[in-house]
């Protein structure tokens, strides 16, 4: 085995393993060092996203919604059922099947790219070098051109709800709970609190969200984020804003949780299992080497310029452990910018438009600015919104609630933002980030033809409505602002 290479690339999650293919790709010699065992002890590659994240979430919340559906919502189909079954276990399987099948493919890639994986613990030493330790504790000191730090995020963990595993989880131990919970608490009403509480209530729990701010999904569109919160509370989510979990006492087989409200009144609540979800941390811990000329900024993240170098020449860094928002596509993109700029191009990734989505029914997406951070910036801009209510296809589709919002430019009529509660809420909102990409103006978008009966007409109506155009609903007038 080599122990030159062009490029290391600590960590095989998705900013690490797109940026070791790309590289490859590029003819690069590359290697990436990945730790993570699976439950079987196998190493795998795919990080927090294929194995303890995106995929076993989105798999669960497939799994749930179908269950939803065919448990009560099918009657007015005309549809009627009897005798409809829950087999979690068969569920989870479902899900470690697709994991199993996916990680596989990236050692498949791998392969297929010439990318060397190396299993094990990776260390960046001074002078881009790199301490890759493997499975038996054997360390080893390998030389590289160009460094790529990778390594992710972590759970943060909270004093007053030590997690134990059996009764307190954190959102790897949620993917794996193999009965429904009666009472499911979960500590966090972000995005990890809302999915899986989201799976557990459509099988059947009563779910409880303990959220410390008064404000809910204070980072989205806060009109998108009042209508989300009605949604979800109507599907019976139990939203309890402003929060302060004060201790945790497991029993036998249940957990007893104290909290202060807003007010300073205590409270108590009993659940089944508790899942902690309030943001992740990046692992850098144990990563550098006193001596290898990395700074970390104030957070803890990895310090990078808009290309994710890192003050040390040689050395990148990219995903979770860098500034911005916690998402496997803004790691990847990362990860293919950081292998295109060592082999000497000049790529330079748009940190404006990186779409987010909440895997609710319906989802919840986002791209660019909020009405809040234009109001805040001083922008002039214009609103369009269209209601799903006025959509022919997610009325047939039984999906008929929710909207799409559109922020122009009030001068220039380019888009900003797009912010969507509804049905296909994530392909509506790509559809915004690729026509601010291109710089597209909201009348752009109007003049193309949209297929019907879509719910992308909900996009095309939107941009209509921002200049009192929209045919499907009465206009009000145009919105400057
Ligand atoms: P990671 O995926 O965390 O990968 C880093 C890898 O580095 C890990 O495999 C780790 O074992 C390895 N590593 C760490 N230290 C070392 C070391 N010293 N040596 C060797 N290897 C090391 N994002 C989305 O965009 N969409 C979603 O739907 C979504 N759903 C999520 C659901 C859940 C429940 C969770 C927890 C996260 C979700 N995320 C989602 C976030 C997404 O998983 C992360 O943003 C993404 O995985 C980050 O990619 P990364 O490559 O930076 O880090
Ligand atoms: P989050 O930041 O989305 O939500 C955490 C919530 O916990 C926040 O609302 C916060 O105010 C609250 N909180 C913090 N401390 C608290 C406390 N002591 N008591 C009560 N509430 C508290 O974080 P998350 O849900 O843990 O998810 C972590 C990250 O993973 C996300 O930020 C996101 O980047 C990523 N993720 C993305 C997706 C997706 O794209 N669909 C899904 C899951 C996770």
């Amino acid at each position: 085995m080599s122990t030159k290479y062009d490029v290391v690339v600590i960590g095989g999650g998705p900013a690490g393993y797109v940026c070791a293919i790309r590289a490859a790709q590029l003819g690069l010699s590359v290697a990436c060092i990945e730790r993570y065992r699976n439950p079987e002890g196998k190493a795998v590659l795919g990080g927090t996203c294929l194995n303890v994240g995106c995929i076993p979430s989105k798999t669960l919340l497939d799994s749930s919604q179908k269950y939803a559906e065919v448990a009560t919502g099918l009657e007015r189909h005309g549809i009627a059922v009897s005798g409809v079954k829950l087999d979690v276990p068969a569920m989870l399987a479902r899900k470690d099947a697709i994991v199993k099948q996916l990680t596989g493919g990236i050692a498949a890639l791998f392969k297929a790219n010439g990318v060397t994986p190396l299993f094990g613990t990776g260390k960046l030493l001074a002078g881009r070098k790199v301490e890759f330790t493997d499975a038996e504790g054997a360390p080893q000191v390998l030389e590289a051109d160009h460094v790529v730090l990778a390594t992710g995020s972590q759970p943060i963990d909270i004093p007053v709800a030590p997690v134990d595993d059996k009764l307190i989880v954190n959102s790897t131990g949620a993917l794996t709970i193999d009965k429904v919970p009666k009472r499911l608490g979960i500590i966090g009403a972000g995005v990890i609190g809302l999915e899986l509480g989201s799976v557990w209530k459509r099988l059947g729990a009563e779910v409880v969200l303990l959220e410390a701010l008064d404000v809910f999904l204070s980072i989205m569109d806060q009109q998108i984020a009042r209508e989300a919160r009605k949604v979800l509370v109507a599907q019976g989510l139990d939203i309890r804003m402003g929060c302060r979990v004060t201790g945790t006492t497991p029993g036998r087989s249940k957990v007893e949780v104290t909290y202060l409200e807003s007010d300073g009144t205590e409270r108590k609540e009993t659940f089944d299992k508790l899942i902690v979800c309030v943001g992740r941390r990046p692992n850098t811990r144990d990563l550098l080497a006193p001596d290898s000329g990395v700074n970390l900024d104030e957070r803890g993240l990895v310090f990078v310029d808009d290309s994710c170098a890192t003050n040390a020449p040689g050395v990148w860094a990219v995903g979770d452990i860098v500034r911005g928002p916690m998402l496997a596509h803004k790691g990847s993109e990362e990860g293919v910018m950081v292998a295109e700029r060592i082999a000497g191009q000049k790529t330079q990734m748009n940190y404006a438009v990186i779409p987010n989505v909440i895997y609710t029914h319906p989802e919840v997406a986002a791209v660019g600015l909020t009405e809040e951070q234009l109001k805040q910036s001083g922008e002039s801009y214009k609103v369009g919104m269209f209601p799903f209510a006025a959509n022919a296809r997610a009325l047939a589709a039984d999906a008929g609630g929710g909207l799409v919002k559109l922020l122009v430019h009030a001068d220039t009529d380019r888009v900003l933002g797009c912010h969507v509660i509804g049905p296909s809420a994530a392909e509506l909102v790509q559809q915004a980030a690729i026509a601010m990409e291109f710089g597209t103006s909201a009348e752009d978008l109007g003049m193309m033809v949209f297929a019907h009966p879509t719910f992308s007409e909900a996009l095309h109506e939107a941009a209509l409505a921002v200049n009192g155009h929209a045919i499907h609903v009465a206009n009000r007038r145009p919105r400057k602002k």
